[in-house]
């Protein structure tokens, strides 16, 4: 049974998801201004792996990890560079989706604000109707905290000395805790037109709307790094709360311990940041999933080089297993014939597969899993390859590729030979069969035109040349 840990209650939660066999999951993605660091690819490979095994588990799971494309900080840095926002946000948008495909992570849906500003305006309308927002004379729109009750209670934060403020447009807001829903235009800034005049929208509304607009009122899972949870977080599910009459809105918040760099956040603000694209250049990046991959969700993980070298060392074990199971596979006789140490072997590794999953119940706990991942390939080593048995091999190889279906870094050992090319394998019977006939080989011709009948495909002659199709 699946237990994970709530940040909203502080404790572990017997998972069960609205709808029994799906879990809709939303992701805070990245604001497109810089390049995708280490940073952020732990907070990414955490959710992917999570995804995973939820799938592993059988669920069917939607993932959408939302793209901010437009903000302070890609307008800031459109600026400094003379180059539009859209061409900046572009830039690094696809710098995020080539580091999510070396990472080997498949997000179902990355939806980008500026193309859903209506639904945005939509949704700010209904909480001012309902009375959660009001209009300032600038004519950007707040969201009146108080009129949440439930304000500070993901984050811990129950003060209101707590809530701090934004720092801008402090002066026209009721209170400093309210927090912009729609920024009214800044001469220079790009802009839409909305009911209360031309602007953009704030940063926390678009994930309460890119949710809802794909996921449905309420969802499962909502993640991110825990640097969210205030105030990112809290705003969204106030104003989501407020908006839709839904409590509660999400189902499970879970975030991701921060990746850190001698004890300080990697982020691009400290001037500390990794980006990936870099350190592709120095690690293979299956490696550097591996080593994310491995950690739990919520520790404090810190970049070391040391921890790379781990993970290569571990990553090069693993691919060491499977490319060897697979050559004993190759070589011996399929036996139904057990040893003594063939049936011990089995069990061993039945237990081995036990452990893994309850280590992941737990909470996704990872590196409790992959401990027994690691224990698998020291018995491949150290008893599986010394007298080989075919049915233990086989199913040492099974188990290695279920784990990977979490671990996501040995797809290449598995993947399957490519489907047979049914077009040019016909085109060259085709071929034979035409030979055949200028060999006046009508007999055989003719068989192989029968033959192919059979498997639903007819030929026609015409003269020289024949065509075929699929019945
Ligand atoms: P950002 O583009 O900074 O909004 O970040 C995109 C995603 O990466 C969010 O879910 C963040 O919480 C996460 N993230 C950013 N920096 C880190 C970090 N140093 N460690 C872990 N996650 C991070
Ligand atoms: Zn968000």
């Amino acid at each position: 049974m699946l237990r994970v840990y709530n940040t909203l209650s502080r404790r572990l939660e017997v998972f069960s998801p609205l709808n029994p066999g799906t879990v809709l999951m939303y992701v805070c993605g990245p604001t497109v201004y810089d390049y995708t660091h280490v940073g952020h690819a732990r907070t990414y490979v955490a959710f992917d792996v999570i995804k995973r095994y939820l799938r592993l588990k059988g669920y069917d799971v939607v993932h959408v990890q939302n793209i901010t494309d437009i903000d302070d900080k890609i307008i800031r840095r459109s600026r400094e560079e003379g180059r539009s926002w859209r061409e900046v946000a572009d830039e690094f948008t696809r710098d995020y989706l080539e580091v999510l495909e070396k990472l080997n992570i498949k997000v179902d849906l990355h939806p980008r604000v500026t193309e859903h500003i209506s639904e945005i305006i939509e949704f700010i309308g209904l909480l001012l109707e309902k009375g959660y927002a009001y209009v300032a004379p600038s004519g950007s729109v707040y969201f009146d905290v108080d009129s949440y009750g439930d304000y500070g209670r993901l984050s811990g934060r129950l003060s209101k000395e707590e809530w701090g403020q934004e720092q801008e447009y402090v002066k026209e807001k009721k209170h400093p805790y309210d927090f912009a829903l729609w920024k009214a235009a800044k001469p220079g800034e790009p802009w839409w037109e909305s009911p209360w005049g031309p602007g953009r929208p704030g940063w926390h509304i678009e994930c309460s709307v890119m949710a809802t607009l794909y996921l449905g009122e309420r969802f499962d899972i909502h993640g991110g790094g825990s640097d969210l949870i205030f105030p990112h977080h809290e705003n969204e599910r106030a104003q989501s709360e407020a908006a839709l009459g839904v409590k509660p809105w999400v189902r499970y918040w879970l975030h991701t311990g921060m990746l850190t760099v001698e004890g300080q956040k990697m982020s691009k603000s400290l001037g500390n940041i990794v980006p990936l694209k870099d350190l592709f250049r120095e690690w293979q990046p299956e490696v550097v999933r591996l080593w994310l991959a491995t950690v739990h969700y919520r520790s404090v993980v810190n970049f070391s080089d040391a921890s790379l070298h781990q993970a290569g060392r571990n990553y090069e074990r693993l691919a060491n297993a499977v490319q060897a199971l697979q050559e004993v596979l190759r070589k011996e006789e399929y036996s139904f014939k057990l040893s003594d140490e063939g049936r011990k072997l089995l069990r061993e590794m039945a237990r081995l597969r036990r452990g893994f999953y309850e280590a992941m119940d737990e909470d996704f706990n990872v590196s409790k899993a992959f401990s027994y991942v690691y224990e698998l390939t020291s018995i491949v080593f150290s008893r599986i390859l010394e007298k080989p048995e075919a049915a233990v091999a086989l199913r040492a190889l099974a188990l290695l590729e279920e784990f990977n279906k979490v671990l996501g870094v040995l797809d290449k050992f598995f993947s399957r030979a490519p489907p047979l090319p049914l077009d040019q394998l016909i085109e060259l019977i085709v071929e034979v069969r035409k030979r055949l006939r200028k060999a006046r080989e009508y007999e055989l011709a003719d068989w192989i035109r029968e033959q192919l009948l059979k498997q639903g495909v007819r030929l026609y002659d015409r003269g020289e040349e024949t065509v075929w199709r699929l019945l």
